[in-house]
């Protein structure tokens, strides 16, 4: 199963959730969810919206 990445809002980086889901089950996800990020250390939140799975187009990446 893909690992879902996020945007780190202190640098700008992609990094993982520490979750790994199916792209059906991410477009589903509508609350939002935490994680300690690997970048920085401190906890961010995110939501279905802000990020995307591991195997998804680099062009995502860049938008
Ligand atoms: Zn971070």
């Amino acid at each position: 199963m893909p690992r879902v990445l996020t945007f780190c809002p202190r640098t700008d980086e992609p990094v993982s959730t520490c979750l790994r889901m199916h792209q059906a089950e991410l477009t589903a996800l509508t609350e939002t969810r935490f994680f300690r990020c690997t970048g920085c250390g401190e906890v961010h939140e995110w939501v279905g919206a802000t990020a995307w799975l591991e195997r998804a187009p680099i062009e995502r990446l860049i938008a």
